[in-house]
């Protein structure tokens, strides 16, 4: 017999974020001490999500002592979530990496610096420069990360080179390249107050983006609010309508809802006919999606389907629709995005108030790495492959053209297929911790292991991948250096240096700088002196692309400014006489960034995810953000003492009470959840949040990665992390 839970949902969970943004002093947060009255305030971005919301940060002496959401600052309007608040109290933590360490032992800079040149050259003269890489992040500044992949591209002669936004943007980024002509969200946040429909698919902002839900929650126009989710998320149950689909049934359904649109006339053909390719061959290919199909694979009925239809068809004012990780990391989530976006286009909801195919990213700084960080894109979104762009490039930078590379890196997944190969022998990771986040963690710890040669730079010394390591950098955090994030709705933000760095850390800025100087290719980034003159040279990168910059006229704009979004040329700055619109979205004249300036309708066929269910493993194994307190692999807010009490005390399986009961499980009972490939042991949690045959695990734990299915979506290379299959075996 089953023991029902003896503990709401919300105690299982700590208080909801809400309640957290609402009255963050009942929880601890923002209190100053009263011997700490601060003297002066300046103003930074939080360092953590991609939101980018603004803090102002309280200085006695000129060092930062506490911080405060900043009311004018247009993106979160005095509001921050758990971490924004903490985000000053994890730069104190006793595990921060104070000077390098060399296999384990403290040395000097010089040192540290002159084995790292030494031993990648050694690898590259043994093995050739495609036996070094390098695999960054989107939580450092966008200024750093172009200093990182122009260093490693241009200076050091290395070809690959990716970030962990692979794990997080890269579907939306190749989709919206095909669909767009450019990696463009069009979106502004004023559009979560301006809907009158919001339809969030595969996205828990409730949790995930908690000042995004704020926005939301802000709309004054009544909005209908649909979720769809295999789970029912905190975002699912306030919504007006939840679609509890099968897991990874995401494409099929959106064919469908395509498919009751151009059957009923529903669509806005005067915009298809002048701003759109492809209709008619995507119009042919929903034709087999008729409801009783998409009723059968999607689990919704055909009423359900009627419903969703009938609240986007044309004639509903404002639909936007918002994607992140439940799309993003799917096997053909680049399609599963275009599906998305087709239907934004199809209904006209594109470049007004309250519309838009949008895809909110991670990182405080994806966007900047999407476009910036010289992997996969050429700086300011060109392409490696285009002799033109070479040249550009070559001009706007100083830097020789024939130290550009004529091809883009492998993606992630194959620079480490290549390290397990052989080909790839030193790998030098900055401020990411893939032996938690990669999927199939261990497998990529086998390959991490073989490596000749494994450079961390990074805050802290104690990460998984930093113990791996045979060289540590110790950095400074955000807080300690200066420089741009670039946030969902592509708004430049600048952050400050408010605080000392401990020990010895560097900024990474500085790191690469010294590293340039000992690799013997310092002249090449003569002009490369500080954040803001890099800032420069990226702006001459940007001129005539469509995330052109050379309006700002420098930081001090950005800061008095409340950011700056994306586009802003000189041409504009005229035009708005410098007045400029804190809220601009794109595509407002209904041309896009392809060669015709028309939208591409982009399909396929639905396909299986590439591991099944059966009688072995029965149940599908869903993972995703399971705290607001809590970041990706707790590398920061794990050091939080705040966040740590608002975070679930220990990993809990959710399962569905029915599968409880078959399998004798109590609440609170020990499990055993096993995949192909691990398992761990953990406690259940029965609820009706997840739906029978499926489970439910939060990503931060450091083991769940264990147990994920490594399958990658063809066009993205994103790693599919929602749709593993595990057994379950009480302990
Ligand atoms: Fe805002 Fe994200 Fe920082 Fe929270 S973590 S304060 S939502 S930017």
């Amino acid at each position: 017999m089953i023991k029902l839970p003896a503990l709401t949902f919300r105690e299982w969970t700590g208080p909801l974020t809400a309640d957290l943004v609402r009255e963050p002093s009942k929880f601890g947060l923002g209190q100053i001490p009263s011997r700490l009255l601060p003297d002066a305030t300046t103003k930074a971005i939080c360092g953590f999500c991609s939101t980018g919301c603004g803090l102002t940060i309280h200085l006695k002496d000129g060092e930062a002592i506490n911080l405060t959401p900043d009311p004018e600052y247009p993106v979160n309007l005095g509001a921050a979530c758990p971490k924004g608040w903490e985000a000053l109290s994890v730069l104190d933590a006793s595990d921060r990496a104070m000077m390098p360490l060399l296999h384990g032992k403290p040395v000097d800079w010089d040192t540290a610096l002159r084995f790292f040149c030494d031993k990648m050259r050694e690898i590259q003269a043994k093995h050739g420069t495609e036996a070094t890489a390098f695999l960054s992040t989107g939580q450092i500044m966008f200024e750093e990360m172009a200093y990182l992949g122009a260093l490693a591209k241009f200076g050091m002669g290395m070809i690959h080179g990716d970030g962990n936004t692979r794990q997080c943007m890269a579907t939306a980024v190749a989709a919206y390249k095909e669909s767009f002509g450019f990696d463009s969200p069009p979106f502004t946040y004023e559009d979560f107050e301006q809907s009158d429909v919001l339809i969030f698919i595969g996205a828990n902002p409730c949790i995930a983006h908690p000042i995004m839900w704020q926005r939301v929650l802000k709309n004054k126009r009544n909005p209908k609010i649909i979720v769809v989710d295999p789970r029912s998320t905190e975002t699912a149950m306030a919504a007006t309508q939840h679609y509890a689909i099968r897991p990874k049934s995401d494409l099929t359904l959106l064919y469908g809802i395509a498919h009751l649109l151009i059957r009923d006339h529903s669509i806005d053909e005067a915009f298809i006919a002048k701003h759109t390719t492809g209709f008619n061959d995507f119009a042919d290919f929903v034709f087999d999606f008729a409801p009783e199909r998409v009723s059968a694979e999607t689990g919704l009925s055909q009423a359900q389907l009627m419903l969703f239809a009938d609240t986007i068809r044309k004639g509903t004012p404002r639909v936007s629709f918002w994607w992140t990780m439940g799309v993003n990391q799917g096997h053909q989530a680049t399609r599963t995005a275009q599906a998305i976006i087709n239907l934004a286009l199809m209904t006209g909801n594109i470049g007004k108030p309250g519309t838009g195919a949008n895809s909110i990213t991670g990182q405080c700084n994806a966007m900047g790495s999407r476009l910036f960080s010289n992997t996969t894109n050429l700086l300011g979104g060109h392409d490696f492959r285009n002799a033109m762009h070479r040249e550009k490039i070559s001009q706007a930078t100083g830097i020789p053209v024939g130290r550009i590379p004529d091809r883009p890196s492998l993606a992630y997944d194959q620079i480490i297929q290549a390290a397990d190969e052989g080909q790839v022998k030193a790998i030098w990771f900055v401020a990411t911790n893939p032996s938690h986040s990669w999927i199939d963690q261990n497998e990529m710890n086998r390959v991490l292991d073989k490596l000749d040669f494994v450079v961390v730079q990074d805050m802290y010394c104690s990460t998984e991948t930093a113990k791996r390591a045979h060289l540590v950098l110790p950095a400074a955090g955000w807080g300690e250096k200066e420089g741009c994030f670039i946030n969902s709705e592509r708004r430049l933000g600048y952050s400050p240096k408010v605080r000392r760095a401990p020990g010895q850390a560097l900024a990474d800025f500085q790191i690469f700088k010294l590293i340039a100087h000992y690799w013997g290719c310092e002249d090449l980034f003569q002009e490369w002196t500080t954040p803001e003159a890099v800032f420069r040279v990226l702006q001459r990168c940007s001129e005539g692309q469509p995330c052109e910059i050379t309006g700002i006229e420098g930081y001090e704009m950005i800061r008095k400014s409340g950011g700056v979004q994306w586009p802003l040329t000189k041409v504009q700055v005229a035009d708005f006489q410098s007045q400029i619109p804190q809220h601009r979205r794109l595509f407002v004249d209904g041309r896009f960034f392809t060669a015709d300036q028309r939208a591409n309708f982009c399909f396929v066929e639905p396909e299986a995810p590439p591991e099944q269910r059966s009688d072995e493993y029965p149940f599908i194994l869903l993972t995703g953000r399971g705290s607001s307190a809590q970041w990706h692999t707790e590398t920061r807010t794990g050091k939080s003492a705040v966040l740590s009490k608002m975070s679930p005390q220990e990993l809990m399986l959710d399962i569905h009470p029915a599968d409880a009961d078959k399998l004798g499980l109590v609440d609170g009972a020990a499990i055993r959840v096993i995949s192909r490939r691990a398992e761990l042991t953990t406690m259940v949690r029965i609820t009706n949040c997840v739906s029978e045959g499926q489970v439910y695990l939060p990503m931060h734990d450091s083991r769940v990665n264990q147990l994920t299915h490594a399958s990658f979506d063809p066009h993205s290379r994103q790693p599919s992390y929602k749709y593993s299959a595990v057994r379950l075996i009480p302990a």
